[in-house]
């Protein structure tokens, strides 16, 4: 590919770039959206997850293939043929004992063999630590496939990461603020594509704020420390999303009245993390949901009142 400048590709016709709403976008929105607009490309993003995403992912997907991965593909196939590009991005791991889970290695290839029969193209940027390819090398790699300079590329992650930090600890410290809040709070231990997903995430938290409880989100948490203090659970857990998660609880245990689990049908690390985290964190009221695709909400909101009830009962206002 014909190496161009940011400015260049703007006066010509700015490439767009088609993000789906799903899995990683939650955590990498404003990097990814801050360096492809460094970039002079356009960034169009899917719609919220809905019901003929989810359907359309589930047919796509192998049946073994975890809610997440369904709803994923189905966020692919709403963006086919409306953009340059589709990232999807690989990443294996941040350094040692700090993987990602295997989706996450395996999505690019998983998207472009569902995809063969399209003209679609697909990018991805990989990271991969251990191989000594790190984030910002990655994105520098991923500028130059597409035309860029390196000089350029380096440029746009930068500001892209500067922008990325300063809307994360604004997001912490928003969060950090609900924990002083009055009355019943539960942090929600989940990953950010499953509580930040609008089908499947949003309406638990809807549900709580309408019991007059205060959901919290587990991941938005200030990472660094979160990993440092997940060390106190396990020294050996692997999973670098669930190792913040952890560290997030081991944080915030005495701050909150319960914890709820939720977790995408059939997640592998979750499986093993959730069981953890009930046996770690003995004395804490522990609701394990388990979201699947199947419809209607109705078991979910009766487990979620039992449980709130419980909570109301302990704290003597209800
Ligand atoms: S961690 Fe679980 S929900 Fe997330 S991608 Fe892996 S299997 Fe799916």
């Amino acid at each position: 590919m014909k190496e161009r400048n940011s400015t260049a590709a703007i006066s010509v016709k700015a490439p767009v770039i088609g993000l789906p709403r799903a899995m990683l976008y939650d955590r990498y929105e404003v990097l990814w959206k801050s360096f492809f607009s460094a970039l002079g490309m356009k960034g169009i993003v899917s719609k919220p997850t809905n019901k003929a995403m989810i359907e359309a992912g589930s047919t796509l997907a192998i049946d073994e293939a975890c809610l997440s991965t369904k709803i994923y593909l189905g966020h692919i196939q709403s963006l086919i043929g409306k953009c340059d590009y589709i990232l999807v991005p690989r990443i294996s791991n941040f350094g040692l004992h700090r993987n990602m889970c295997t989706k996450f290695e395996s999505l690019y290839d998983v998207v472009c063999n569902v995809f063969r029969n399209t003209d679609q193209k697909f990018v991805a940027y990989n990271v991969d630590a251990l191989q000594k390819i790190d984030e910002e090398k990655a994105f520098v790699d991923l500028g130059t496939a597409l035309g860029y300079d390196r000089k350029t590329a380096q440029k746009a992650y930068k500001r892209a990461k500067r922008n990325e930090s300063e809307d994360w600890k604004k997001k912490v410290h928003e969060e950090e603020a609900l924990y002083k809040s009055q009355g019943i709070k539960v942090l929600i231990v989940a990953h950010s594509y499953v509580l930040g997903d609008a089908y499947i995430g949003q309406p638990v938290i809807d549900y709580l704020k309408g019991m007059e409880v205060t959901p919290i989100r587990a991941d938005v948490v200030d990472r660094k420390e979160a990993l440092k203090q997940s060390t106190k659970v396990s020294k050996t857990l692997k999973w670098e999303l669930s190792r913040e998660l952890m560290g997030s609880i081991q944080m915030h245990r005495d701050k909150v009245d319960g914890l709820i689990l939720l977790s995408a049908f059939p997640c592998g690390p979750d499986s093993m993390v959730n069981e953890m985290i009930i046996r770690k964190f003995t004395g804490l009221p522990i609701l394990n949901i388990v979201l699947d695709n199947q419809d209607g909400t109705a078991g979910l909101e009766t487990r979620l009142e039992s449980f709130t009830d419980i909570l109301k009962l302990k704290k003597g206002v209800l």
